[in-house]
C-alpha cells in the first residue's frame, strides 16, 4: 500500500496520521468502471446514479469523475444530494429518484433539476408550476413494475397517454426499476420487462430506462435507451454468480493500535464472546461501527471455530476477528502471522485485494451496498486519479 499511498492525494478532511482508518478511492477505477458499463449497454446512454453520497465514495469527487469520462446523466435520491451534484455538475442532467415532495418545484426550477415523478399528485403539482411559469420543465416518470414501493401503478402508467397535464412538461424519461435483476434466472425479470414495455410502447417517443447495475448484464438486454448503474461503479459485482467484471474503487485501511496475546480460557471484547482455547495473539484496530464497519461483523465463538465474521489482512494473510465490533476499535487474531511481521501502528486490510466489498457484505451478513454507503465521516480520504 505504500505505493499507491504516495500517488494518492490527500484532499482536505483527516490527514492519514492522525485518523484511525484510511479510506482509499480510485476514482479512475470508477471511471474505467463507467465506460465498461456503457460499452455493455448496447449503445443507450449511460448515466451514473450518486445517491448516498456516491455510495459512500464523495459526491464531489465522484460526480467530476464521472463528468470526465463522459457521463452526462445523474441520479441521486434527495433534492439535497441533487443540489450538492449541480455544484460540481453545471452542466448535467441531475434526476431526483425520491420524487417530488409538496412546495419543491421552485428549488427544482432555481438548480435545473429533474424530478422522477412517482403518482398522479406529484405530476399535477409540476405540470401546474410549468403551466404558471410558462415554461416546460424536464421530469421522469417513474412506472411500478414489481417493487411496490415509488411509482405509478402499471394500469395508471397505461392511462398516461390520455392525461392533459403531460403536455405541461416534458417527459424527458419513462423509467422503472428492477426488483432483483442481480438473480439472473428469476422470472420476474421478464415479467417487469414485459410490464415496462406496455407501458413503453403507449407513450411512443418518450426515452425509456429500466436496468440498474445487474439489469444491465440481464441474458434479455432491456437496455433501451437509458442504463442506470450505481453499485458495479464502485466496484460491486453486478453478476454474483460470476467473475465480477468491476475494477475495485474502495480500500479500507485500519491502523493497529496494540498487540497483546491472551492466554487459554481469556476471552476477548465485550460479553466475552470470543473464548481463546490456546495461547493467542490479538491485534486491535483503530476502526470500529461508529465507522460504519458493521457490528454484525462480530466473531463470536472460539479461536480456531471457521466462524462467519469479520477478517483483515495482516501481512498478507486472512486472519479472522476475535470477538464483538466495539465502537471504536477490532480485535483480530493474528496468532498465524510470524509475530515478527506484525507491529504496532502497522496498517491492515479491511476491504481490500481479494477482501472484496461484496465479501465484506456477505460475512456481516448484510450486502456490500450498506458497507459503501456507511462509510464513515472518521477515515481519512486519499482520493486517487480523476483527472480524466
Ligand atoms: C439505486 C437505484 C439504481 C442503481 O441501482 P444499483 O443496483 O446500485 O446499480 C437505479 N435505479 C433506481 C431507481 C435506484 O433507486
Amino acid at each position: 500500500m505504500t505505493e499507491r499511498t504516495s500517488q494518492t492525494q490527500p484532499t482536505g478532511g483527516i490527514p492519514e496520521r492522525a485518523a484511525g482508518g484510511v479510506l482509499h478511492i480510485d476514482l479512475d477505477a470508477l471511471a474505467s468502471n463507467w465506460r465498461t458499463l456503457r460499452d455493455h449497454a448496447g449503445g443507450a446512454e449511460a448515466a451514473a446514479v450518486v445517491k448516498a453520497n456516491a455510495y459512500g465514495t464523495g459526491i464531489e469527487k465522484a460526480v467530476p469523475a464521472l463528468g470526465k469520462a463522459g457521463c452526462r446523466t445523474f441520479f441521486v435520491a434527495h433534492l439535497s444530494e441533487a443540489i450538492r451534484a449541480r455544484a460540481v455538475a453545471p452542466d448535467a442532467a441531475i434526476y431526483v429518484l425520491n420524487g417530488l415532495f409538496a412546495g419543491t418545484c421552485p428549488a427544482y426550477a432555481e438548480h435545473d433539476l429533474r424530478p422522477v415523478l412517482g403518482s398522479f399528485e406529484e405530476i399535477e403539482e409540476w405540470a401546474g408550476f410549468c403551466r404558471a411559469q410558462g415554461r416546460k420543465r424536464q421530469a421522469a416518470i417513474h412506472v411500478d413494475t414489481g417493487m411496490n414501493r415509488l411509482g405509478l401503478t402499471v394500469p395508471q402508467g397505461l392511462t398516461l397517454k390520455d392525461r392533459a397535464e403531460l403536455k405541461d412538461f416534458e417527459t424527458a424519461l419513462l423509467m422503472s426499476h428492477f426488483v432483483s435483476a442481480e438473480e439472473s434466472d428469476n422470472p420476474l425479470n421478464r415479467r417487469q420487462i414485459e410490464a415496462f414495455e406496455a407501458v413503453r410502447s403507449s407513450l411512443p417517443g418518450i426515452p425509456a430506462s429500466l436496468p440498474n447495475s445487474s439489469g444491465i448484464f440481464l441474458r434479455d438486454k432491456p437496455h433501451y435507451d437509458l442504463v442506470r448503474p450505481g453499485y458495479a461503479l464502485y466496484g460491486g459485482n453486478p453478476t454474483p454468480d460470476r467473475d465480477n467484471p468491476m475494477r475495485p474503487v474502495i480500500g479500507l485501511e485500519g491502523r493497529i493500535v496494540q498487540l497483546r496475546w491472551v492466554e487459554a480460557d481469556d476471552t476477548v471484547g465485550y460479553n466475552g464472546r470470543w473464548l481463546a482455547l490456546e495461547k493467542r495473539r490479538i491485534a486491535t484496530i483503530s476502526v470500529g461501527y461508529a465507522d460504519g464497519y458493521p457490528r454484525s461483523g462480530s466473531a463470536r465463538g472460539r479461536s480456531g471455530d471457521e466462524l462467519l465474521a469479520g477478517m483483515a489482512i495482516v501481512a498478507g494473510r486472512r486472519c479472522s476477528f476475535a470477538g464483538n465490533v466495539s465502537m471504536d476499535l477490532i480485535t483480530v487474531d493474528v496468532t498465524d502471522v510470524p509475530e515478527a511481521q506484525v507491529q504496532r501502528g502497522d496498517t491492515v486490510t479491511l476491504i481490500g485485494g481479494d477482501l472484496t466489498i461484496d465479501e465484506v457484505g456477505r460475512r456481516a451478513g448484510t450486502i456490500g451496498y450498506e458497507i459503501l454507503t456507511n462509510l464513515g465521516a472518521r477515515y481519512a480520504r486519499a482520493y486517487r486519479g480523476g483527472e480524466g
